[in-house]
């Protein structure tokens, strides 16, 4: 078959990955390219290389192992969550049956060979940030950054009952934040952003986040981590998603203009999410 594979961004023939008792294999048709995808190729992860990148494929299921077939099928349709074979013996896993805490378990296109499309790391991702904020749902949100993740977290914010504000310097960006039915109700140009109350950090920039001291301990911010989202939350998403009309803007490139992927992906005026149609 054929992959993008790292280092560089190179289209290569590789084996079909065998399909274990408890696997499916997903013919992908779309994958998202994530800022984590920008890490992975920029060294910053520590990657097995070579690698099949991408965290975020949408597909058709192909094969099914057997301890799989109770609950799936040759054809669905399926997206595909970052987290995969649990060890189901961890400390983590005894003690959360949540796949994210796992010790032993792979990262697609992280720490073994991935391919995913925006709702299964940028909406699922939000998603669960919004959960870990508890804040109730009168309560306002401003959302930083109005980029593939921000302009879903804007609608799903919405979805909910939150008052949004949305917050970018770009103004293509800005023009997300008011690009579908669920509008941001007030939409701020800003490169000086502050929390009035809890943060949610979700990107991981490689040299770390800095906060100013003063402000966490006499505003009594709190700052909470989120870490993608599980199986049972990117399931609530995705039926959210159905229920509001929530879309992503998105610019999909063709198999052939993978290795340029990088660079359109720097493009400071890129709006939306870009997606890699691994079908075409
Ligand atoms: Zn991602
Ligand atoms: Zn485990």
């Amino acid at each position: 078959m054929k992959a993008a594979q790292f280092a560089g961004y190179e289209i290569r023939e590789v084996s079909v990955p065998q399909t274990g008792d408890n696997d499916v294999l997903v013919k992908v048709g779309n994958a998202g390219f994530c800022h984590t995808d920008y890490q992975v190729w920029k060294g910053g992860n520590g990657s097995p290389y070579p690698i099949v990148p991408s965290h975020e494929p949408v597909g058709t299921v192909v094969a099914v192992g057997p301890a799989a077939q109770a609950k799936w099928k040759v054809d669905y349709r399926v997206g595909v969550i970052l987290f995969r074979h649990a060890c189901k013996t961890c400390i983590g896993c005894e003690t959360t049956e949540d796949i994210r805490y796992c010790a032993n378990r792979d990262m697609a296109g992280l720490t073994a060979d991935g391919a995913r499309s925006p709702l299964m790391c940028a909406g699922a991702t939000v998603w669960a940030g919004l959960h870990e904020a508890k804040v109730e749902p009168s309560q306002p949100i401003g959302v930083i950054g109005i980029g593939g993740l921000g302009s879903l977290a804007v609608q799903l914010a919405k979805a909910v009952g939150h008052p949004v504000v949305a917050i970018d310097n770009r103004p293509e960006r800005r023009e997300l934040g008011t690009e579908f039915p669920l509008k941001a109700d007030l939409v701020v140009d800003s490169q000086d952003s502050e929390a009035i109350a809890k943060c949610v950090p979700l990107g991981v920039p490689t040299r770390g986040c800095q906060f100013n001291s003063f402000d966490l301990i006499f505003k009594t911010l709190t700052i909470k981590g989120s870490l993608a989202a599980n199986r049972i939350q990117t399931e609530e998403m995705s039926k959210t998603v159905a229920k509001f009309n929530i879309r992503s803007h998105v610019t999909t490139i063709p198999l052939g203009k993978v290795p340029d992927v990088t660079d359109l992906y720097m493009d400071p005026h890129l709006k939306g999410r870009l997606v890699m149609n691994i079908e075409s």
